[in-house]
């Protein structure tokens, strides 16, 4: 079974959705999805020099040839995004070959559903951000209205680009914003989901400076403020995370993880910076409110010393960028031997959604997975071979067919591509 073809498209979504189809000779199709970033489906071609005629099964091993072939750029980074988009697409096909279900590739399945976490950003539809987290406008949203968000905070500090992020940005009056807060949680909370999660880490009329971690009393107390408001508006049976998106230095992320304790976080998100791990380790020992990294780590060896070192208490390693499904389902191994729960990071459309579903049902410790599109109307557009919507009631359904379970139905998919990148077979 020989690889013929591997190719990209870019759906325009809140992120840049990257779509990668691996052809193979039999006639199968394998779909993956990479965590999107600047320049990343010309390194995916470029897997085309080793890749093309090999044998589409032999997953593990055209994942150490990529991983090899990307030494000289690192052992973190872009390249293990490509990696598993490609990855997950072979292990699509896989599937289909034996015609069996991803997931029984990947231990087989603990659960028939995988409960669902909304992310809520922070009060508003996010509306939708360029590969390097500036604020844009794709021609669906123009539609919709959606006007940019001009307040972004989630980024280390970069003076260049601190005009643009924060230039004329309007902080929100504290009762506005918990209303925002509030309407949106209540909504989701209908809608079925059991665990929300929201940004605190806002601009406010209180913040002193953008660039020195540091967080004023006030600006913690308009952070625990909302957690508590939201708190009082889901009740008990709704779990509640809040991201800071690695914003802020030990001392104050500790008193905002202090601050927060009295209403019992399902975890609180990047504290603080990701390189640190003792850093974030005396941020977890500081405080009873859960402690939650791993969107910015990648492979087994990024996760071994989170775990080593018990800087963590749940694991969010995002599978799109890992470097594949099954360096995925080493970490949560990593993590069961340290009686540790695994909450994957989840920023993609339903291609990347369903590998990390496939996945998410397979390993043990597993307690919920991200879903970030509730503000992208097409999302469940994009699904062919599935009744929509995918998520109902906050979980979604383990597929039984074949291979990844889903296929991506590339004239809606066409619709919403990103001009200036190839669509598949069609160059840019
Ligand atoms: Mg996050």
């Amino acid at each position: 079974m020989r690889i013929t073809k591997i190719e990209t498209a870019v759906i325009e979504a809140n992120y840049d959705w990257t779509i990668v189809k691996v052809a193979t000779d039999t006639g199968l199709v394998g779909w993956g999805e990479a965590f999107f970033a600047p320049g990343l489906t010309g390194v995916i071609r470029e897997f085309r020099e080793f890749l093309l005629g090999e044998d589409a099964r032999d997953v593990d091993r055209l994942c150490r040839l990529m991983r090899t072939a990307m030494g000289a750029a690192g052992t973190s980074g872009m390249g293990f995004h490509a990696i598993s988009g490609v990855e997950a697409a072979l292990w699509d096909i896989v599937g289909k070959s034996a015609n069996m279900p991803l997931y029984q590739f990947l231990g087989g399945k603990y659960r028939d559903r995988v409960r669902i976490y909304a992310d809520c950003h922070a009060g508003h539809g996010l509306s939708s951000l360029s590969p390097v987290l500036l604020p844009r406008t794709p021609g669906w949203a123009k539609k919709q209205g959606q006007k940019k968000e001009r307040w972004r905070k989630d980024l280390p500090a970069r003076a260049e680009l601190s005009t643009k992020f924060h230039g004329g940005q309007k902080s929100e009056a504290p009762s506005i914003r918990a209303q925002n807060y509030v309407r949106h949680a209540v909504e989701m909370k209908r809608r079925g989901f059991t665990a929300l999660k929201f940004d605190v880490d806002v601009p406010s009329e209180y913040s002193l400076d953008d660039y020195n971690r540091t967080l004023t009393r006030k600006e913690i107390d308009l952070m625990a403020g909302l957690v508590g408001s939201l708190r009082k508006a889901i009740g008990k049976d709704v779990d509640l995370a809040i991201d800071c998106h690695w914003n802020y230095g030990v001392n104050d992320a500790i008193k905002l993880a202090r601050a927060c304790e009295a209403y019992d976080l399902l975890w609180l998100e990047d504290p603080v910076p990701p390189e640190n791990t003792d850093a974030l380790r005396r941020v977890t020992d500081a405080t009873t409110t859960p402690i939650a990294t791993g969107e910015n780590h990648y492979q087994r060896h990024h996760f071994r010393e989170l775990l080593e070192r018990e800087a963590v208490d749940i694991l969010a390693p995002d599978f799109q960028k890992t470097g594949g499904l099954l360096e995925g389902r080493r970490i949560a191994d990593m993590a069961e031997v340290h009686y540790l729960a695994v909450a994957p990071h989840n920023i993609s459309s339903p291609i990347g959604t369903m590998a990390s579903v496939h996945l998410c049902a397979a390993i043990p410790n597993f307690l919920a997975l991200e879903w970030h599109a509730a503000s992208v109307p097409f999302f469940d557009d994009l699904v062919k071979g599935r009744r929509a919507p995918l998520i109902q009631k906050g979980y979604i359904t383990l597929p039984e067919k074949p291979g990844l379970g889903i296929e991506l139905d590339e004239q809606v998919a066409y619709k919403y591509r990103k001009h200036g990148e190839p669509f598949f077979d069609q160059p840019a």
